[in-house]
């Protein structure tokens, strides 16, 4: 918005050299399986071949996501596990993640809303190479999907318009984090910066990061606008032990259930939780 001429040479410079992180191929998964005899409870799976981690990541970067038929790195997780509130009694939400260079979607950089049926079937390709993954660790799931959605680089792009569908901001290398990294009040009077791109990634980096330059802008510390409020109440529930569940709690879940038609008949539920 400013121009690039109105930039010192230095910012120019480092704009230029800026890496940004990797992203990601995100498959969300709703399956009529019981996840909990599958293995699965409400922790995450990590899978990971055991060797060089470095190595491997240099390999998840690859370029030819078709050249192997599964995926060696992979995030796992099922979010009806993790809040039994939200399971319906028969279906439970999966969600699969793994990292990949922006390259291997690049071709598909200017898709228009209409999809391309090049891409919709890349995108169908990938999704079966994520499934075929995930058979290794909970074993046929695939016969139990009754619906499937991937997000891809294409798709960050369209909803947060991440620089080439990066997932984490700016990557993290030595050169890039620290003293190193971009600032939160920029060389610009007035324009302050924060986000995944300053102090750190993720939700809680770029929340961090949101606080600190407030505080920088309204010369205090960011102590100062972290408040205690009594008013509320952080509460925080066992996912594997309903045991402790209060009521209000026991009967949301059972409502759920009932709602959805694959529970225990409501005046039951609240019968047995009451
Ligand atoms: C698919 C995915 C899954 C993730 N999962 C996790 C996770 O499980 N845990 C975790 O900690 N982190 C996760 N992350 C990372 C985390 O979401 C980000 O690090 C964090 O949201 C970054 O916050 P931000 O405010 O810097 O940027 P964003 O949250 O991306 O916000 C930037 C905003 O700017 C808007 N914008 C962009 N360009 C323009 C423009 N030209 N004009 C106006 N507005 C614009 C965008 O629409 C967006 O709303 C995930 C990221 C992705 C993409």
């Amino acid at each position: 918005m400013v121009g690039t001429a109105h930039l010192s040479t230095g910012l120019r410079k480092k704009l230029q050299n800026t890496k940004y992180s990797c992203t990601s191929l995100m498959l969300f998964l709703t399956v009529d399986m019981d996840m909990r005899q599958a293995g699965m409870d409400s922790g995450n799976i990590w899978i990971y071949p055991d060797e060089d981690m470095d190595v491997f990541y240099d390999e998840m970067m690859q370029e030819d996501l078709l050249a192997s038929s599964y995926f060696k790195g992979m995030f796992v997780s099922c979010t009806t596990l993790k809040d039994p509130s939200s399971y319906d009694g028969k279906h439970h939400c999966l969600e699969a993640i793994t990292y990949i260079h922006y390259d291997a979607f690049a071709r598909f950089e200017n898709e228009s809303l209409e999809r391309s049926q090049a891409y919709l079937q890349y995108k169908n390709l990938l999704m079966q190479k994520m499934i075929v993954t995930l058979e290794q660790k909970i074993p046929n799931i695939s016969r139990h999907i009754v619906h499937q959605s991937l997000g891809t680089p294409i798709t960050n792009e369209h909803y947060i318009n991440s620089t080439r569908g990066c997932v984490y901001g700016t990557e993290k290398t030595l050169k890039q984090i620290g003293p190193f990294a971009f600032q939160s009040k920029s060389e610009i009077d007035n324009l302050y910066l924060c986000g995944a791109s300053i102090l750190s990634h993720g939700v809680a980096g770029a929340s961090i990061s949101g606080v600190q330059t407030a505080a920088k802008i309204l010369h205090c510390t960011a102590e100062d606008l972290i408040k205690t409020d009594p008013t509320q109440q952080l509460q925080i529930f066992e996912a594997e032990d309903s045991s402790q569940y209060p009521d209000w709690l026991k009967r949301k879940i059972g409502l759920r259930k009932a709602k959805s038609g694959f529970g225990e008949n409501i005046a039951e539920t609240a019968q047995n939780n009451p």
